[in-house]
């Protein structure tokens, strides 16, 4: 899609966008464009067709003043890549315990899990703070188990008509395989072993918001078997909860190098 000189004034949402995607076309971002956009209260939550106020134009509700224009930076250079450490005690860890790894899906996520409403610790509704990372891919899509591991929980219910999967993953931890499908199953049951690369869910589908995604918690090996939603902390999670991000690179760069 060509991108006119002039900023519209606002942004008819298509098929495939999201915020993040929206934001980074216009040169903006998410926050700033909630702060113009009050009607939105889910970020994850926009439709196809919908208008969005682009903040800095003028004459929306939003009570977002007009930003004099400013020269635009020069594009962002991405860092120079810096040689592998030599020793990663991590890996080390993980190449003993859990020899083979791989990505939970077989295909590149449709999205970055580190930006828009995807990333760990961005803030969701009532102060909460997001305790995953989402991959976005097709409802339906295969899910694999991302190293040998043993299935905690079999699939229960977990958010917006999805599922949820506890898997213990060891040299990992415990991996909570959230808003898989309630209707697409596989069956495993608690105490089953699986293998690394092995089928065990499906993308779901979220009844209110029409996307599909896995959304992906890792826990350290203490939590598991335990209650890993409960209702204190930012992150409403056993406190084991850690950040997936460095995981899921990993995983990435394993899989789809
Ligand atoms: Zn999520």
């Amino acid at each position: 899609m060509a991108l006119s000189a002039k900023a519209p004034g606002s942004y008819t949402v298509k098929s495939g966008d999201t915020l993040g995607a929206i934001a980074e076309k216009y040169d903006t971002t998410v926050g700033a464009i909630l702060k113009a956009n009050p009607q939105i209260s889910n970020p994850n939550q926009i439709s196809v067709g919908q208008q969005i106020k682009l903040p800095g134009a003028s004459g929306g509700t939003g009570g977002a003043s007009p930003q004099p224009s400013q020269p635009k930076p020069p594009p962002k250079k991405p860092p120079p890549k810096k040689p592998a450490p030599a020793k990663d005690k991590d890996d080390d860890k993980d190449s003993k315990a859990a020899r083979k790894l791989v990505f939970p899906l077989w295909k590149k996520p449709t999205a970055s899990w580190k930006d828009g409403p995807r990333y760990f610790g961005c803030p969701r509704s009532g102060g909460r703070k997001h305790g995953g990372v989402d991959l976005y891919a097709p409802f339906g899509s295969k899910i694999r188990a991302i190293a040998d591991g043993v299935i905690i929980r079999p699939p229960y219910f977990f958010y917006d008509g999805t599922n949820a999967l506890e898997v213990f993953h060891p040299g990992v931890g415990v991996v909570r395989y959230g808003e898989i499908s309630s209707s697409k199953r596989v069956n495993v049951r608690a105490g089953q072993k699986v293998k690394c690369g092995e089928h065990i869910a499906y993308v779901g589908l979220l009844d209110s918001l029409g996307m599909s995604m896995i959304h992906f918690e890792l826990f350290g090996e203490r939590a598991r078997g335990q209650a890993l939603t409960q209702m204190s902390g930012p992150y409403r999670r056993h406190p084991a909860l850690k950040n997936p991000t460095p995981l899921i690179d990993k995983l990435h760069r394993l899989t789809f190098k």
